[in-house]
């Protein structure tokens, strides 16, 4: 019953007061004090103590309480039907945070729960009980961020908040809703946007501080130095390119980014399209001493899509089999337009190979198996970022197998 309940609540809190009053009876009847005066006293400093004390927000009760439980739920069946469509995890509680209700979102997130049973059975986090013992004390609304690392990372903006039925109605029947909003992906957008953000400037801050120190030097010591000068006016160009470089990459992928939705329309022949980058990539194939060979059907071989996109998807994928696979000293080229399956090129290398925990990560912004590496290639860590955003707007997959000590194999399926 609620004023059990409550007398309960105001014991707790006033427990040291009522002891320390017993004791003193207690002394007083030792010391000889009339037994009938001193229980006389001790009962009206118990009354009064119990009376003056005000539930405080952690003492309001948590245990369910089968009565309210009752009295809540017949006003249930409308707000459950309406909560179970939607997506997102919700549950109702009644006054003793005992939940009534859980929609199947939350039953998802957080396992079944006993209708009944106190919310702390399931959700054990403080800040969410506390949130809740806070509501309930003061009927108003609250929110909390909270995090669950199993099974998996998940951040929460909790909120609990009181359901208003209108004037009158009975504490035994309020009833509270516990929603849950999920901003992992926000979060992890975010990061993924301040990693890219740090990574684009540390980029970018290398090549400058280089031609700053470049110019220093030119100005000062080398000031009298035409051999020297013209030696560092070399590197300065190398520097100033690879800014200029990774700049046109960032560009590229902003444009991507803007597109990413709209499906290209164009029908373009890959076989043309093939003879045409490895024709752009034979001085850098003749620096490094490789051979492309293209493996190409009769006929045509078309696909739906933008041919400058194509062209960057061929050129970033034939570079990088040159450059990263130049000790094979052949990179092989596959065109297939079987009939009834899927257009596929395939670009073969023989190089060291890729290890397999790096291939999942591969087509991530700035993400190089070797950092000295890739530089030393004139590489930017963006070209496998620029080909699956061009492949995504494409409708097409890239599929990478590797195997270290043999070479590696990107297939792009259409
Ligand atoms: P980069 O500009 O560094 O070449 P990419 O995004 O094109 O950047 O490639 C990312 C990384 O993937 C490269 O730095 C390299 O470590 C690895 N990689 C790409 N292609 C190959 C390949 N054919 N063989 C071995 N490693 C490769």
């Amino acid at each position: 019953m609620p004023w059990t309940r409550s007398l309960i609540a105001r014991i707790r809190q006033e427990r040291p007061v009522l002891l320390m009053s017993l004791l003193i009876a207690l002394i007083a009847l030792a010391a000889g004090v009339n037994g009938w005066a001193v229980l006389g006293l001790w009962v009206a400093l118990i009354i009064t103590a119990l009376w003056h004390a005000t539930p405080v927000a952690n003492e309001v009760p948590l245990e369910p309480v089968g009565e309210d439980v009752e009295a809540a739920r017949s006003l249930l069946p409308e707000v459950s039907a309406t909560l179970a469509a939607l997506d997102i995890p919700v549950m109702v509680l009644s006054g003793d945070a005992s939940v009534l209700y859980q929609n199947r979102a939350a039953e998802k997130a957080f396992g079944e729960m006993t209708i009944g049973a106190h919310i702390s059975a399931r959700l054990r986090s403080p800040g969410i009980l506390d949130m809740m013992r806070e509501t309930i004390a003061t009927n108003a609304p609250n929110q909390i961020e909270h995090s669950e690392r199993l099974p998996s990372e998940r951040v929460y903006i909790v909120r609990s908040a009181p359901v208003d039925l209108g004037d009158g109605q009975p504490t035994s029947e309020r009833f509270f809703v516990l929603s849950f909003r999920d901003i992992s992906e926000v979060r992890r957008i975010d990061r993924m946007r301040s990693d890219f953000v740090a990574n684009a400037s540390h980029e970018l801050r290398t090549p400058l501080a280089s031609l700053r120190g470049f110019i220093e030097t030119i100005q000062g010591p080398a000031k009298n130095d035409p051999r020297a000068q013209e030696r560092f006016l070399g590197i300065m160009l190398d520097q100033a390119t690879r800014m200029s470089r990774l700049v046109d990459d960032l560009l590229s992928l902003s444009r991507l980014e803007l597109k990413s939705h709209i499906a290209p329309d164009e029908k373009v022949d890959l076989v043309p399209l093939l003879g045409h980058v490895k024709d752009s990539l034979m001085p850098l194939a003749n620096d490094v001493g490789v051979e492309i060979a293209l493996h190409l059907p009769d006929g045509k071989a078309e696909v739906l899509g933008d041919r400058d996109e194509l062209v960057q998807v061929f050129e970033n994928l034939m570079e990088n089999a040159c450059k990263y696979g130049q000790e094979g000293k052949t990179v092989d080229v596959f065109l297939r337009n079987n009939q009834g399956q899927p257009v596929e090129v395939t670009i073969v290398d023989q190089g060291p190979g890729i290890p397999a925990e790096h291939v999942p990560r591969l087509t991530e912004r700035f993400y190089r198996v070797s950092i000295e590496d890739s530089r030393s290639k004139k590489g930017t860590g963006l070209g496998l970022a620029i080909v699956k955003h061009i492949l995504t707007r494409h409708r097409a997959r890239l599929i990478v197998k590797s195997e270290v000590g043999t070479g590696t194999r990107f297939t792009v399926r259409f």
